[in-house]
């Protein structure tokens, strides 16, 4: 059955929580006596309805204090497909959590409270939606029952929703649906408050979605995590590589190359589940045995004899900055990137994006929390990346202090 990653957005009360909630009360994946506590909680908070923002707070703690603070899975499945979502939190500061929600997911839900129309935070997740090639944006605007289900409010907020898309450069599909998530208006069920609205719910539109498996059709990228070597009579010989197939697929027989050292083999046996097969897909925790006895350690990656990966030790990448303390060129890190942790150091910052105006300010000469802008990054020994664009999951990073070991950026590669 085909699964569709979706990751949330929204500010703060916008309904993001209710949305879900409501998402998985009208697909009737929650269970009964779930579904009685949120009522008696509801009743006991002098609410006049079911509160369905409580079935996706996992973290009671949390909830009291008003706020989000993790990425959260949440899981449903509707006869056509399952689906999980990235509950990502509406706060300015966890923009890195809302990267990593969003780049794990094929389609984004970006909230807009109809009351306040679009606010910097929109633009933030749709900047971060675009950058993180996302192919799928639906746009629901909530609260309609607090402007009184009004079309024109619905088509002003598309329309600026649209010019600001074209600005950013977003190259998706957009849709938009007018919402109550409270109620359930358009979120599963068709509303009979909005008949001007003749498109369908939200739910339609995501049984819609084609989930593309584009990871298994780009080039193979295999990142060593382990050498086994068991050393014992039965295998004195046997050297397997083990680790995820982050993209593309690997065949027995297939000629590839071990990266950094360009030695060439050919894939002698594949194993998935301690089963031998003929093919691996992209996603699947593998062992790989080669031919030949060449030299493969933690950290290496094995690849498409033909790849064209790149090994440099120098690229231009888009960064979104999350420490309190500014990020000034010159300034070093460790880089991980998959298993491999490198030294690294800022040796430019070319532009600064403004969320507000989509512009790119240059000679700004820092980054504060949660700017996102373009630096230039100088590895101490070479990596095999791939720019984001042609490769996702190989083409991005993260940034981590040397002394403090917080993760303070997370970046995509644009250019060599
Ligand atoms: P979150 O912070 O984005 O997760 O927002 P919540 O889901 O917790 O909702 C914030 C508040 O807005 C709650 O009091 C909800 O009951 C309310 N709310 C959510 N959706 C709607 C809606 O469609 N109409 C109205 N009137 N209130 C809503």
């Amino acid at each position: 059955m085909d699964v569709l990653r979706i990751a949330t957005a929204g500010s703060v009360d916008d309904g993001k929580s209710t949305l879900i909630g409501r998402l998985l009360h009208d697909t009737k994946s929650i269970t009964r006596d779930k579904l009685d506590a949120i009522t008696v909680t509801s009743k006991r908070k002098g609410l006049d309805f079911t509160d369905l923002s409580l079935l996706t707070d996992g973290l009671i703690a949390e909830r009291e204090q008003g706020i989000t603070i993790d990425v959260a899975n949440i899981y449903f499945s509707t006869p056509h497909r399952k689906y999980i979502i990235a509950d990502t939190p509406g706060h300015i500061e966890y923009t890195r959590n809302m990267i990593t929600g969003t780049s794990h997911s094929q389609v984004s839900i970006i909230l807009i409270d109809a009351r306040n129309g679009i606010i910097e935070q929109t633009k933030r997740h749709l900047f971060i939606s675009s950058l993180l090639k996302v192919d799928t944006v639906f746009v629901c605007v909530n609260k309609m029952d607090l402007v009184n289900f009004d079309e024109a409010v619905f088509l002003s907020i598309q329309k600026e929703f649209m010019v600001l898309a074209k600005k950013i450069g977003y190259e998706g599909t957009l849709h938009f649906v007018p919402v109550v998530a409270r109620d359930g208006d358009n979120v599963v069920n068709d509303s009979e408050r909005m008949d001007w609205y003749r498109g369908p719910s939200l739910l339609k539109l995501l049984e819609a979605v084609q989930v593309n498996s584009k990871e298994k059709s780009l080039s193979a990228r295999f990142p060593v995590q382990y050498v086994i070597r068991p050393r014992n009579e039965d295998h004195h010989d046997f050297r397997g590589y083990a680790g995820r197939l982050k993209t593309g697929s690997l065949h027995t027989g297939e000629k590839v190359m071990v990266l950094p050292s360009l030695k060439e083999s050919v894939i002698k046996t594949l194993m998935v589940s301690e089963k031998n097969v003929d093919t691996a897909l992209a996603g699947e925790s593998i062992v790989v045995e080669l031919e030949d006895d060449v030299d493969v350690s933690r950290g290496d990656m094995i690849v498409e004899v033909s790849s064209g990966c790149n090994c440099g030790s120098s690229f231009t990448a888009t960064l979104a900055w999350m420490e309190d303390q500014p990020l000034t060129s010159g300034k070093s890190f460790l880089l991980q990137h998959n298993v491999n942790l490198v030294k690294a150091r800022l040796t430019a910052l070319e532009n600064v994006l403004d969320i507000n105006t989509m512009e790119e300010k240059k000679e700004v000469g820092e980054l504060k929390l949660n700017d996102i802008g373009k630096v230039v990054i100088k590895i101490a020994k070479p990596i095999f990346v791939d720019l984001y664009r042609d490769n996702p999951a190989n083409g991005s990073f993260v940034l981590i202090d040397e002394y403090t070991n917080n993760t303070v950026a997370v970046g995509i590669i644009e250019s060599f």
